[in-house]
């Protein structure tokens, strides 16, 4: 594997002397952690490029020239919800034109019009419908495993955990054992949103806070499941609350170590209530790569979500401190309801043509990152450690 060399680094050193975050790179260098306001610095650094130069440091120093992806399917079981998320454009009311909720047959249905595919994964989130009996989450678990029981199952955020355990009418503790049981094999890291509890007043007053985001993702690594985090940006949080975000990832992580990725996920504007703001522009997209790089200092893996990002910005991600892309997908809903306009779907071999294409190589990684397959024969050894490296610097 290859590893930045003493003269990228000098350059990259004398770069940051000269924008002003010489201190933030002689830490990075050192392989120490950045502080808030470290963070804050390196938001305010002008030079996104520079900033996205110490970020590809620490991921090529973590994991080379490796750039992972998976084979998945997505199941977005219902799009019916309750917590009018202002920001969200996949939510429907019942009786609402396009609500619609899947029966365990329906999405058994689905796993198997992807037999033929080397589909690992099956990742599966919702909106929050109250009607939804206990029961219902453990079937439509059994309805995958069913169909294809060697199929890993991510599913279910921090608010449809909560949710599934109100419907259970008992603890997580005693939830999760059942849900595992029924076929969940981790969760995913959405709905995590902004913490901080401004941007949670203003902008999703009846989803989870963000102390619940973090109790509730403790919980799931306590029980023995990996999860990953992600911070939906580019609507109305300031940086600091950003940088706090960050912050709270990072010491959760140093308690549980349970989180494999981080995902900034950019804010799509379209058909949701935010629709006059903005978004974030491509640059700020790629220094939210670089800033989840360098502040989650033990957190492995950072990925380029090319489903929101759009592949051209997922590959120049791949050098800002992204060492991930997702998978193949299979029809996305989520993102496509607020605008997107990237595939719902790639083939495994567009893949593999993007990845190449931005000068990395290629690992194909089951949901919780054992090697599958890569044409770098030295994968196989070192990505496997590379999890341990990231969690111990
Ligand atoms: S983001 Fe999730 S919880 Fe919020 S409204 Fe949309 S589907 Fe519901």
């Amino acid at each position: 594997m290859s590893s930045p060399t003493p003269q990228l680094q000098d350059s990259l050193l004398q770069g940051a002397l000269a924008a002003g975050i010489g201190a933030q790179a002689e830490k990075v260098f050192a392989g120490k952690r950045l502080s808030r306001d470290d963070g804050l610095a390196l938001y305010a650094c002008d030079d996104i490029h520079l900033v996205g130069g110490l970020a590809n440091f620490v991921r090529e120093r973590l994991h080379g020239d490796h750039a992972f992806f998976n084979v998945n399917q997505h199941i977005n079981y219902t799009n019916i919800c309750n917590k009018l998320c202002r920001f969200c454009a996949f939510q429907r009311l019942p009786g609402q034109e396009g609500a619609y909720v899947m029966s365990p047959e329906e999405v058994g249905a689905k796993i198997r019009e992807c037999l033929d595919e080397p589909v690992t994964e099956v990742h599966m989130v919702a909106g929050i419908y109250p009607k939804l009996p206990y029961e219902y989450y453990l079937d439509i678990l059994r309805a995958v495993k069913d169909v294809r029981p060697d199929i890993h199952i991510k599913a279910f955020t921090m608010i449809e955990l909560m949710q599934i355990a109100v419907r259970a009418k008992k603890p997580l503790q005693e939830v999760l054992p059942e849900l595992i049981e029924a076929g969940l094999g981790s969760c995913p890291g959405g709905g995590a949103e902004v913490f901080a509890d401004r941007v949670h007043l203003e902008g999703y007053h009846l989803k989870n806070t963000g102390d619940q985001w973090i109790e509730t993702a403790r919980t799931v690594h306590e029980a023995g499941l990996k999860s990953n985090a992600t911070m939906l940006h580019g609507h109305i949080e300031t940086v600091e609350e950003r940088v706090d975000h960050l912050d709270r990832l990072r010491l959760l992580q140093d308690e549980t170590g349970g989180l494999q990725c981080y995902i900034p996920l950019s804010f799509h504007p379209e058909n949701t209530e935010w629709s006059h703001l903005p978004g974030p522009t491509g640059l700020e997209e790629l220094r939210e790569i670089a800033l989840g790089r360098l502040m989650l200092d033990n957190v492995p893996h950072i990925k380029a979500y090319w489903i929101m990002l759009g592949i051209p910005m997922a590959q120049l991600a791949l050098s800002y401190g992204a060492n991930d892309v997702d998978g193949t997908v299979v029809e996305e809903r989520i993102y496509h309801d607020a605008g997107a306009t990237t595939p719902q779907a790639v083939e495994r071999s567009e893949l593999l043509r993007w990845i190449r294409d931005a000068g990395r190589i290629p690992v194909e990684r089951d949901t919780i990152y054992n090697v599958l397959w890569s044409e770098d024969a030295q994968a196989q050894a070192s990505c496997s450690t590379d999890a341990e490296a990231a969690t111990t610097s």
